[in-house]
């Protein structure tokens, strides 16, 4: 018989991983607090505390840490695998391990890189830290939902990579609503989806990875194609722009004062990678 597993959490997420799970062929009890969105070939849980019992592996995706905790509080987790797919800070990451151990759990935190209709497809990937003989032991159980991958034993890490991703699509969301917002009524979006599509693809097929070089040898400037000084006296054209379509400049203008600032203290020379050091860190690998 396949692991069995159980899930407390049926949001659109847990349903997901749920339903996987049930088609991989794994025997699977689940517990929401609000009745009624099981899906079918699970077997329900009255409570918390009784789906925990019901098996060694535990998965939990909840709202928030907060929910995790309170959800948890009620169970026995002596000697199960808890698994937090719920989303969380890599200090709540680290906290909610620490606990989860003092109830004799072993822990593994995960970051779920994908939305709920790419779970168990091959784009999906999932990020996890924490206990390593945990994950080793259940990786093909993990391997069901999404492509897992291991980061490291600090169990925030998952939750570290996790943000920095989700920030980094934060920023790209932002520009694209910007960018259909300043061609609203006079380009179609379905003509402009295209082309956005396109452009953006090039440039994360570069920029990404060059940022990280220059990082790691902290030059910043030798060779840099489009230094500080020459995007922020583009950056006007971007301001005027948004001004004739009447347009808020409120997406992109933090981005824009920030490479202001730093050529100001004189790093005009340096490409996109000095701004790192910018926000209060020590840029550097
Ligand atoms: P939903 O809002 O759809 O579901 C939230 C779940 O948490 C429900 O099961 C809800 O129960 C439960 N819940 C909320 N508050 C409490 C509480 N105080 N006590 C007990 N249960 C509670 O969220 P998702 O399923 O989409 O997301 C779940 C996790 O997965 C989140 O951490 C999210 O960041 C993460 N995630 C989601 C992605 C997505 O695209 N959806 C992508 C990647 C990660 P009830 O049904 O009773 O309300």
């Amino acid at each position: 018989m396949k692991t069995p597993i159980t899930l407390l959490g049926l949001g659109s997420m847990g349903r997901a991983l749920a339903t996987a799970w049930l088609a991989a062929g794994h025997p699977v009890t689940v517990w929401n607090r609000t009745p009624g969105k099981e899906p079918a070939g699970a077997a329900v849980a009255a409570t918390a505390a009784e789906a925990v019992a019901a098996n060694r592996l535990v998965v939990v995706c909840l709202l928030d840490d907060a929910s995790v905790e309170s959800v948890l509080a009620s169970t026995d987790l002596d000697g199960r695998d808890l698994v937090n797919l719920t989303t969380n800070t890599p200090g709540e990451g680290r906290v909610r391990a620490e606990w989860a151990v003092q109830r004799g759990a072993r822990f593994l935190d995960g970051g779920i890189m994908v939305p709920p209709a790419m779970v168990a497809t091959p784009a999906g990937f999932v990020l996890y830290s924490g206990s390593r003989e945990s994950f080793d032991e259940h990786r093909a159980v993990l391997s069901a939902v999404a492509r897992p991958e291991f980061t490291g034993d600090d169990p925030g890490r998952a939750a570290l990579l996790d943000v920095a991703l989700l920030s980094a699509m934060t920023g790209l969301f932002g520009g694209i609503v910007h960018a259909y917002a300043v061609t609203a009524g006079e380009v179609p979006p379905t003509e402009f989806a295209p082309m956005l599509a396109g452009f953006l693809t090039a440039m994360s097929g570069v920029t990404p990875q060059g940022v990280g070089e220059r990082l790691a040898s902290g030059d910043h400037t030798t060779g840099v194609a489009s230094t500080l000084a020459m995007q922020t006296a583009a950056s006007g054209t971007l301001l005027r722009t948004a001004g004739e379509q009447g347009v808020s400049t409120e997406l992109i203008e933090p981005y824009l004062a920030l490479m202001e600032r730093r050529v100001a203290e004189g790093h005009g020379d340096e490409g996109s990678s000095g701004l790192v050091g910018g926000l209060g860190v020590t840029a550097g690998g």
